[in-house]
C-alpha cells in the first residue's frame, strides 16, 4: 500500500476554533492527519460569531467537565496567545446585581469562583463600581469583580491553530462535508464526500451545530443540537471610551446573559441574546432580539444607546439537552465525538485538544513527538497593538504596508497581500475581514470592498499556481516568522512562492453586516 492510498492516522471533521486546536495538537506529533470543512475556510461556524471574551470559569457550574477545560483552556490560550499574535487585553470584569435577589446570589457565586480553582473574584461596593464605572446605570446593588476575564480575537485564534498546523503537516481540506462514515477496510473508517472518500485509522467529530448529525453516522445518539441563537450588536469605535470593564450580568440557567464587552477591535458589542430555536442555519437578527438588547443596554449602559450601530451579528450556541460538554471516546471504535460546546468553546479549545490527544493514545494511537515544530506569529490585528500602518519601518521595507486600502480599520494593501498568500489563505471577502480587519469597520465595506476585491481579483489573475505543500511549509515558516511578524521581511524571501487561486469575487457585492 503506497503513502497516497495509505488511510490518515487522524481525520478531524471540523475546522472551528476546536477542530483547528485539536489539529495543531496533533501536529505536534509523527502523524498523518487530515482537517476537513463543509465550508471554504476555517473558523466560519459558531467560531467567527461569538463573545469574544477569554473566560476564567468563575461562574461554571462545579465539578463539570466544562469548568475543568474552561480553567485549563484560560491557562492555556493565555499563554498561547501573545507569542502567536492572538489579540488578547486582561481588561478584566465587573459582575453586577441589580436586585436584591441577584445581590443574594453574588456569595454563591464567589463560592462557586474558588470551586472552579479561581480565587481572585472579589466583591465590590456599589461606590466601587461607579468610581470604576461612572457611566453605569443607576441601581447597581452590588457585584464582583473578576479580575482575569479577557477579551481576545474570536478571528485570529482559529486562524493561528490551523496555520500552526498545517505548517506542521496536517492537510486542510476544505469544502468537503461529510455526508457519509462507514468501513474503509484494514481497520480505517471511510468519510464520503463530495470530494472523494477520505480513508481514517481514528476520526475525531468536531462538527460543531452538525455534530449530532456526524455522532449517528457512526451509530451513537447520545444527544441532539438545539441552536441557541445569540444575536449582538456591535457600536462604534467612539463608544469605547465608555466603559473600561467587561460588564457581566448575573448569570441564568440558560445563559451567561447580556453583556457589554469592548472587542479587541475597539468597538463596544451588547448582547448576547439566548432563544432556542430549530434551524441550524438561522443566523439572521430579528426585530425583537434587537429590540431587547436595546432594552438591557440603556440600563446597563445608558449613552450606549445614542451611539452609532456598526454592524449586527448572530452566533449558534451547539446547545444540547445535557447541561455539560458532550466528550465521549469510543476506543473500539477509534472514533472520538466532541460536541455540546455551547458557551465557552473559544475559552477551553486549547484544553479540549489537549484531552482529546490523551483520549486518542489511550485509544492506542501512538503519540511521538516530532523533533521540530515551527510555530507561528500571526499578525496581530487588534487595536492595542502596533498596526502595519504605524511601523516605519516596516513600510520602509515595503511601501505596499504605506498603502491604506481599508482607511476605517486601517488596513493596508501589504496586509491584504499577506493574508492571501498565507499558508491558510483568505479567498473571499470574508476570510480576509476575519484576517485583516478590512471592511469590518463603520462603512462596512460601503468605500473599500470594490478596491478589496480588485485586489483579490488582481491576485487571482496573477497566480500561476498554488503553493504545493512543500512550498508552504519551505517559505511558510519564514514567512509568518517574519512577514506576518512584521519583522524585517524582503520580497526577495518570498520570489517564487505564488498566490494561490482566488475563486470569483462578485464586485458589486457588499459585505452583509449580519454573519
Ligand atoms: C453568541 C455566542 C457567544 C459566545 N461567546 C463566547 C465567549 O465569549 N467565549 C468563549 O470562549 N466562547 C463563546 N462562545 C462559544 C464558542 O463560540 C463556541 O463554543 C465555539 O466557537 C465552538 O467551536 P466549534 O469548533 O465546536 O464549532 P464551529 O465553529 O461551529 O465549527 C464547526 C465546524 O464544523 C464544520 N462542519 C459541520 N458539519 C460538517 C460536515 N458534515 N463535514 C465537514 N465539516 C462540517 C462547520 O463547517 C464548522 O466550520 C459563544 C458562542 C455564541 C454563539
Amino acid at each position: 500500500m503506497t503513502a497516497a492510498t495509505s488511510p490518515y492516522d487522524v481525520a478531524i471533521i471540523g475546522a472551528g476554533v476546536v477542530g483547528t486546536a485539536i489539529a495543531r495538537e496533533l501536529a505536534q506529533y509523527r502523524l498523518r492527519c487530515l482537517l476537513v470543512d463543509a465550508t471554504g475556510d476555517v473558523g466560519t461556524g459558531t467560531s467567527k460569531a461569538n463573545t469574544a471574551i477569554l473566560h476564567t470559569g468563575f461562574d461554571a457550574k462545579p465539578g463539570t467537565l466544562e469548568a475543568q477545560l474552561v480553567r485549563r483552556g484560560h491557562a492555556l490560550l493565555g499563554a498561547y496567545g501573545p507569542p502567536a499574535g492572538i489579540p488578547i487585553e486582561p481588561i478584566g470584569a465587573l459582575l453586577v446585581a441589580w436586585d436584591a435577589e441577584q445581590q443574594a446570589a453574588l456569595a454563591n457565586i464567589a463560592e462557586n469562583a474558588v470551586r472552579n480553582g479561581y480565587a481572585a473574584a472579589r466583591p465590590v461596593t456599589p461606590a466601587e463600581i461607579y468610581r470604576a464605572e461612572p457611566q453605569l446605570g443607576p441601581g447597581a446593588l452590588g457585584g464582583l469583580h473578576i479580575p482575569g476575564e479577557s477579551l481576545i480575537c474570536p478571528f485570529t485564534t482559529p486562524l493561528a491553530f490551523a496555520t500552526e498546523a498545517v505548517l506542521n503537516g496536517v492537510e486542510l481540506r476544505l469544502n468537503s462535508a461529510v455526508e457519509s462514515a462507514g468501513d474503509g477496510g484494514d481497520g480505517a473508517h471511510a468519510l464520503d464526500t463530495a470530494g472523494g472518500t477520505i480513508r481514517a485509522r481514528y476520526v475525531v467529530n468536531a462538527a460543531g451545530l452538525h455534530a449530532d448529525v456526524l455522532d449517528r453516522m457512526f451509530g451513537h445518539h447520545g444527544f441532539t443540537v438545539t441552536p441557541r441563537r445569540g444575536e449582538l450588536i456591535v457600536f462604534d469605535k467612539l463608544a469605547r471610551p465608555l466603559l473600561n470593564h467587561i460588564l457581566l450580568p448575573v448569570p441564568t440557567k440558560l445563559s451567561k446573559g447580556v453583556l457589554v464587552s469592548p472587542t479587541v477591535f475597539g468597538n463596544v458589542v451588547l448582547g448576547p441574546t439566548a432563544e432556542d430555536i430549530p434551524d441550524k442555519s438561522a443566523t439572521g437578527s430579528t426585530a425583537a432580539g434587537l429590540a431587547s438588547l436595546c432594552d438591557k443596554g440603556r440600563r446597563l449602559l445608558p449613552a450606549l444607546l445614542a451611539e452609532e450601530v456598526t454592524a449586527v451579528y448572530v452566533g449558534l450556541r451547539a446547545a444540547t439537552e445535557h447541561a455539560d460538554y458532550q466528550i465521549a471516546f469510543h476506543p473500539g471504535q477509534r472514533y472520538v465525538c466532541v460536541a455540546g460546546i455551547r458557551s465557552t468553546g473559544l475559552t477551553a479549545s486549547m484544553a479540549i485538544a489537549e484531552l482529546v490527544a490523551e483520549g486518542l493514545r489511550d485509544a492506542g494511537l501512538s503519540l511521538v513527538p516530532k523533533d521540530d515544530f515551527h510555530t507561528v506569529r500571526m499578525p496581530n490585528i487588534g487595536e492595542a497593538f502596533p498596526r502595519p500602518y504605524q511601523q516605519p519601518e516596516l513600510i520602509a521595507g515595503d511601501s505596499d504596508f504605506g498603502r491604506m486600502v481599508c482607511h476605517c480599520e486601517r488596513v493596508t494593501r501589504g496586509e491584504i497581500l499577506a493574508a492571501a498568500r498565507s499558508a491558510v489563505p483568505a479567498r473571499s471577502l470574508d476570510g480576509l475581514r476575519r484576517r485583516t480587519r478590512a471592511l469590518l469597520g463603520r462603512c462596512q465595506g460601503f468605500y473599500c470592498s470594490a478596491a478589496v476585491t480588485a485586489l483579490l481579483n488582481d491576485l487571482d489573475g496573477a497566480a500561476s499556481a498554488a503553493p504545493s505543500t512543500a512550498a508552504v511549509r519551505r517559505f511558510g515558516v519564514r514567512w509568518l516568522a517574519t512577514a506576518l511578524g512584521w519583522a524585517g521581511w524582503k520580497r526577495s524571501d518570498v520570489l517564487g512562492f505564488h498566490p494561490p487561486p482566488l475563486p470569483p469575487q462578485s464586485g458589486s457585492k457588499l459585505p452583509h453586516s449580519t454573519e
